[in-house]
């Protein structure tokens, strides 16, 4: 802004207003005035969200003769929208990495006001140098000379380093030449190394080296979960996987996410990179870093995410080096201390749009809008898996990075880390209002138990309810016919729901709808190995035993089966589940898909591949009463299948039409919903949501009858996206 009033001539004043934005004064020639208007409409910063632009006549000061920054209003800036994420080098940036004038030439960490690391290295408000983790590079006379310029890009941009006065690499064990030179040459010997990154550690190696993968997936202890990769740029991409102008739009925008695609037809790339499934998971280079590598590389790499199972991603040189010392071979790191985790965010395009399963580097914290007359401030903590907290403050709700799964000691200790490091980079005190699932034995409905009783007002939200408010707040609507879809959600009766239909406004619900209950024999067991679940459903009805043992088998085999059988005629440890996922592990287990569940939802995923391009046999579908709620009888679908699986159907037919029969039995069942209730929107929401298959089916049930398809955009439709719900709920009960 400074930088085009000089150069336009112009005077006046900038002044940042925290929450209520920026006040811009600028006096001079009217041409001149006009066109630095157009100017701020066309070329704001990277990360500007303008969301209101007002145009004020002023009184000329004559004693006006320069263009002035003005300090901030607000004190501590509390609250305000300015926080910033961290972002992808920007082409400015990358130009002077590869201007051998510039003083940044070939400088990994080269950043500037518009780019670079900011969530991750800030420790607190105010966002300057000594309150971040570049505190500890004091900057060298030509860095300081850029800092101090306003005519610079780099004035005022608390990250600008260059290799005289910056962070440094160093590639580990020996450290003989350039570092990236060396990890390129490790990279294409054939070697896995640890690349330590903005937000955590990756794991890389080249993704076209099959034999490379299985050994990584051997040393990982991670035998199909997929990997992620990086290409150098989207032709490389479009080598291996379709892009549409959409993907490719996400794959190269700022906030450089992971992006899922599908694989092409035949895919050059081994099938270890994404076991089961269609799909491969990309990003392109978001740091100077990750561009000084491909400059010399013409391969994707793997880019994992550095985290030992259910732990938090590494992120200090020396947890790096033991956590990961019998994964890699080699180790190329920095030494700039990672303030804040982030992982790689992750979407994908379906159904008409964006679908985050993870939103965090890149976005977080930056703050969603909440329409809520409540002034009171809120902390959701979510729920437990691929969880994210959030804070509700005047409009605006700030949801954390990713958390992943809340459920042992040290993702736990990252959470409570989370919590301090959101309040001090938003200036925020400790809300009293305190949101939490209807779980009791999660860790964050204790902990939010824990702080409520500091004085505090409670709210635990059942956990459908959260998904279906979570699309409400994005919508700035007040009631839907919600369908929320997922693994498990603690239902009000301490069954495990996942198949709902929920009638639902922001402060309650009513569950008008559901899919027939099913057991779960083992309780969680049954999550694990699906073949539980194909005798779950089939308990009960004629020859069930039978079928099950010629169809599927048990990792304990026939033993197992025996006493899985007994255990459900006894009623014991065998809990009932209207769960969408779980229906969809038994037909994955049953169609011989996936057994063995390696990964969260990897039944349901590995369905969904071989789904692709399948038929729907469009079997009738029959509904029932349980209790006083209307059900799919989903036990009569799964009969259907199994009949047409003896009858010699095509696997991807029958897989496909379980993913219809789910789609259009749950549609049935929203619209007349909607209908009874005069409702004329239906929102869905849950982690079987970013089944590509189920959400357009439904989509197109829902808007052929005229009514309005809802889903989320902003937020994680999984359980990512609780927190957000949570804060919609505890605001309208708060009141
Ligand atoms: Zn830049
Ligand atoms: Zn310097
Ligand atoms: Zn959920």
């Amino acid at each position: 802004m400074y930088r085009t009033a000089a150069r336009l001539g112009l005077n006046g004043s900038v002044r940042n207003l925290g929450d209520a934005g920026v006040e811009i004064v600028v006096q001079g020639l009217a041409e001149r005035v006009e066109d630095f208007i157009a100017a701020l409409r066309e070329d704001a910063p990277p990360l500007a969200e303008v969301e209101d632009f007002v145009l004020k006549e002023a009184t000329p000061n004559e004693g006006e003769s320069e263009f002035r920054i003005l300090p901030s209003r607000g004190g501590k800036g509390k609250g305000a929208g300015t926080i910033p994420a961290d972002t992808a080098i920007c082409d400015s940036c990358l130009a002077d990495i590869y201007d051998g004038s510039s003083h940044y030439h070939g400088y990994w960490g080269t950043s500037c006001v518009d780019c670079g690391p900011r969530y991750t290295v800030i420790i607190g408000l105010p966002y300057d140098r000594p309150l971040t983790s570049m505190d500890e590079f004091p900057m060298c006379e030509r860095c300081l000379q850029d800092y101090g310029n306003p005519m610079d890009r780099r004035h005022h941009a608390q990250t600008v380093a260059c290799s005289q006065c910056g962070p440094q690499l160093s590639f580990r064990p020996s450290d003989r030449e350039d570092p990236v030179l060396e990890a390129v040459r490790a990279l294409r010997q054939g070697e896995i190394v640890a690349i330590k990154g903005i937000g955590g550690c990756h794991i890389a190696c080249d993704a076209t080296n099959e034999s490379l993968l299985d050994e990584l997936r051997e040393r990982f202890d991670r035998p199909t979960k997929p990997f992620a990769l990086m290409a150098k740029d989207v032709e490389m991409v479009r080598s291996f996987a379709h892009v549409s102008l959409e993907e490719e739009r996400w794959l190269r925008s700022i906030r450089r996410p992971i992006v899922i695609l599908y694989q092409k037809d035949p895919c050059p790339l081994p099938g270890a990179i994404a076991p089961g499934l269609p799909n491969v998971a990309v990003m392109l280079p978001y740091t100077g870093l990750h561009h000084l590598l491909f400059n010399h590389l013409d391969i994707p790499l793997v880019m994992t995410s550095a985290n030992l199972p259910g732990r938090p991603m590494l992120i200090d040189n020396g947890e790096i080096q033991k956590g990961l010392a019998e994964v890699v071979d080699r180790f190329l790191l920095h030494d700039r201390r990672i303030v804040a985790r982030c992982d790689d965010s992750l979407m994908r395009v379906a159904a008409g749009g964006p679908r985050f399963i993870r939103r965090s580097r890149g976005w977080a914290p930056t703050p969603l809008r909440l329409s809520s007359g409540a002034g009171q401030d809120v902390m959701a903590l979510g729920a437990e898996y691929s969880n994210v907290i959030s804070f509700y403050h005047q409009g605006n709700c700030f949801p954390s990075q990713f958390l992943g799964d809340i459920d042992d000691v040290e993702t736990f200790a990252f959470l409570r880390e989370t919590v301090d490091h959101l309040l001090g980079v938003t200036g925020l005190e400790m809300p009293r209002v305190i949101a939490c699932d209807l779980h009791p034995d999660f860790l964050t409905t204790r902990l939010a138990k824990e702080l409520a009783s500091e004085g505090g007002a409670l709210f635990q939200v059942q956990h459908h309810h959260a998904h279906i408010a979570s699309v409400l707040g994005e919508q700035e609507a007040e009631r839907a016919v919600g369908i929320a879809v997922d693994g498990f959600g603690y239902g009000e009766d301490g069954s495990a729901w996942g198949g709902e239909i929920l009638e639902a406004d922001r402060s309650g619900y009513s569950r008008a709808a559901s899919l027939s209950s099913m057991r779960m024999p083992g309780g969680d067991r049954a999550a694990r190995y699906p073949a539980r679940m194909v005798a779950g459903i089939l308990f009960g009805q004629a020859k069930a035993e039978e079928i099950v043992s010629k169809h599927v088998q048990f990792p304990g085999g026939e033993q197992e089966r025996r006493i899985v059988f007994q255990q459900m005629a006894a009623g014991l440890n065998t809990p009932l589940t209207t769960s969408a996922g779980r229906f969809l592990d038994g037909v994955s287990a049953l169609l011989g898909i996936c057994t063995k569940r390696g990964y969260e939802g990897e039944p349901a995923m590995r369905l969904e591949g071989a789904a692709w391009k399948g038929r729907d046999l469009r079997p009738a579908l029959s509904y029932r009463k349980e209790g006083n709620r209307r059900v799919l009888d989903v036990q009569a679908l799964f009969r259907d299948i199994l009949s047409s699986l003896e009858a010699g159907h095509r696997i991807r037919d029958l897989a496909m039409t379980a993913q219809m029969g789910i789609a259009n039995g749950l549609g049935t069942l929203a619209l007349e919903e909607a209908e009874r209730r005069s409702v004329e929107a239906v929102a869905l929401s849950g982690g079987v949501a970013y089944n590509g298959a189920i959400s357009a089916r439904i989509r197109t049930i829902v808007e052929e009858a005229g009514l309005k398809f809802w889903c989320n955009e902003m937020v994680p439709c999984g359980d990512g996206g609780v927190a957000y719900g949570q804060t919609v709920v505890a605001l309208a009960r708060a009141g």
